[in-house]
């Protein structure tokens, strides 16, 4: 069993077994509250830390999931379980559409708009009179179920860490799952982008709102069970402050883990009080001062410990290792492939303009299925731009692009990677905090289909299998088997192309672009790549790849374009191509 797995179940029963033992009311108060603030912080590792979108307004959403059951069981005489229900309803229904709204958007509308809409549900629990303004709700009823009543606080207790262990088990599952590899590469902050999970066709749109909803969701039903645990709700502990707090909770504890919400959750509730009964003695007149304390503490985990206090503690921890995929693993089903000799790609007079600049000059060029073809010229001609547009990474100027017998030009990204067109980047885009493994899985994401709930649900595991399996076999196609488990930052640029190359074949694609394979590998890695891109060609293949240099193209390639600033100069096979003049004058001449 995996070692981390053991030490999670002990945990859970430690936990579990703690109110039967003779601990202090106090301290099981305490826990309940970090239990608590733990959902809450939970949800901003997803959309914080792993996604890289900031929320001030997870306070507000637990404000949602408290008021709307401290309602329906106050005046409907509803049961807590109806309350929670309409809960989860409504902050789904309030997270999609400000998601919808801001997501899209870039960077800062999300912070922006999380905070008006913190405020602006602030005042409408403070002043609607069937909310009970300021004093708000009372006498709400206790939480029962199969007879049984959570009154007590011990009782209490136990759905608290029910709620924040599955939780927390559940944000662990989907991070490893095949909808988690997307949302594990957006982080800008981290080296991700919305560039790579496009290419490899995800609407990175829908995973943020996603992420958005999810961790709304996980601060509502922490606001269901303080209000079932206070009896009451009133407007103060849902305020823009307190969506600060939970923000700070996470970033000290270490908002890019699951544990790191936990351990922010635990210090920020234990200092507090401690600073609360303390500090005020000291000073001698009473005030918030541990406000002040923790704004100096955060500064300072920040600068000397930017990923937070769990990381530091994990260290001791074992480390997750994957199990081993069996052998007999089933492949992912094949995607459809044209026949050698039809026509695949055409490119019709491509045009891209910068301002000014035009980058690609009326391109035209086509590939045929099974050949290599290879796209060269000096730096700057205009290569990597014309892969953006073959790719739909950027949009076209003017031109067209055709993909067996369909117009492509003008669709998005993960559309044509959908139709069969799969790519590396010249600047290589790896999630640098994971696995080999992992990023060459996200390759595969086209050939599942597996969603956020399966993988939280772990039913998603016979098909992960298959994914990994997968990706495990196209690592050793490249000679990369080895690695598979190495974090893909610390690879070298080389290896690294590799890896990229490996993620593109796991999307079986039908044509294969390849922006600079060869360029950072010794003469040994290169001869072994040009063997590796022959034997894909000789399987049926089609590629369209860039490069530099020119004895590797002129090896490889069936057809020869060249460009140079942004025009086509020539196009023939690799021996009409050498013996051009325009090419020798053009090309050859600055190579030097
Ligand atoms: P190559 O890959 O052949 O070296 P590129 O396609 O990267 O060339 O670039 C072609 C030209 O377009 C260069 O002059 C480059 O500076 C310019 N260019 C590329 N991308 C952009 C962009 N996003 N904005 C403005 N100019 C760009
Ligand atoms: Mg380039």
């Amino acid at each position: 069993m995996n070692p981390r797995a053991i030490g999670f179940a002990a945990f859970a029963l430690f936990m579990a077994v703690l109110p039967l033992l003779p601990v202090p009311n106090f301290w099981i108060t305490q826990l309940n509250y970090i239990g608590l603030y733990a959902l809450v912080a939970l949800g901003l590792v997803l959309l914080t830390g792993i996604g890289g979108l900031t929320s001030f307004g997870q306070a507000a959403f637990a404000g949602v999931g408290a008021y709307a059951s401290a309602w329906l069981c106050t005046t409907q005489g509803a049961s807590p379980w109806l309350g929670l229900a309409l809960g989860l309803l409504l902050t789904a229904l309030l997270a999609l559409a400000l998601g919808w709204l801001t997501l899209r958007m870039s960077g800062h509308y999300l912070p922006l708009a999380t905070i008006a809409w913190s405020l602006a549900l602030f005042f409408t629990m403070g002043n609607l009179d069937a909310l009970g303004k300021y004093d708000g709700i009372l006498e709400v009823p206790s939480v029962s179920l199969l007879g049984f009543s959570f009154r007590a606080e011990r009782h209490m207790y136990w759905l608290i860490w029910l709620a924040a262990l599955a939780g927390a088990l559940a944000v662990v599952h989907l991070l490893d799952s095949r909808p988690g590899r997307v949302m594990r590469a957006l982080n800008a902050s981290r080296g991700g982008g919305v560039t790579m999970p496009e290419a490899m066709g995800a609407s990175t749109f829908a995973y943020k709102v996603r992420m958005f909803v999810i961790a709304a969701l996980l601060a509502s039903v922490s606001g269901w069970l303080f209000a079932h645990m206070q009896r009451s709700v009133n407007p103060s502990p849902f305020g823009i402050q307190f969506g600060i707090e939970y923000l700070f909770m996470a970033v000290l504890g270490g908002i890019g883990s699951v544990w790191g919400a936990f351990t922010g959750a635990a210090l920020v509730k234990v200092t507090e009080d401690q600073l609360q009964v303390l500090l005020p003695r000291l000073i001698g007149s009473a005030g918030s001062y541990e406000v002040i304390v923790f704004g100096i503490v955060l500064v300072m985990v920040l600068k000397f410990s930017p990923d937070g206090i769990w990381p530091m503690l994990e260290r001791w921890l074992p480390r997750r290792r994957r199990p081993a995929v069996p052998a007999d693993t089933p492949p992912l089903p094949a995607r459809d492939k044209p026949q050698r000799g039809q026509p695949l790609l055409e490119a019709k007079a491509m045009r891209k303009t910068f301002g000014g600049l035009v980058a690609v000059n009326d391109i035209s060029f086509g590939v045929t299925a099974g050949d290599i073809v290879a796209l060269i010229g000096p730096n700057g001609a205009g290569k990597s731009t014309t892969f953006n547009l073959v790719s739909g990474v950027l949009p076209l100027s003017g031109g067209e692009v055709w993909l067996r017998g369909q117009r492509i030009d003008g669709l998005p990204a993960r559309e044509v990677a959908r139709r069969g067109i799969s790519r590396t980047f010249q600047h290589v885009k790896l999630v640098p905090d994971m696995t080999v493994l992992e990023n060459v899985a996200i390759g595969t994401y086209l050939r599942t289909r597996s969603g956020s709930l399966a993988a939280m649900l772990r039913l998603d595991r016979a098909e992960e299998r298959r994914a990994l399996h997968e990706a495990e076999r196209q690592l050793a196609r490249i000679g990369l088997a080895q690695q598979k488990d190495e974090l893909a930052g610390n690879l070298a640029l080389g290896p690294q192309r590799l890896v990229e190359i490996a993620r593109a074949l796991a999307s079986d694609p039908a044509l294969l672009l390849l922006d600079e394979p060869a360029a950072g590998l010794r003469h040994k890695e290169k001869q072994a790549l040009a063997a590796v891109l022959r034997q894909l060609k000789a399987e049926g293949l089609s590629l369209l790849l860039v490069e530099h240099d020119m004895d590797f193209v002129m090896n490889l390639a069936d057809r020869v374009v060249v460009m140079e600033f942004g025009t086509w100069l020539v196009e023939g096979t690799p021996a009409e191509v050498q013996a051009s003049a325009a090419v020798r004058a053009a090309y050859l001449g600055t190579e030097h």
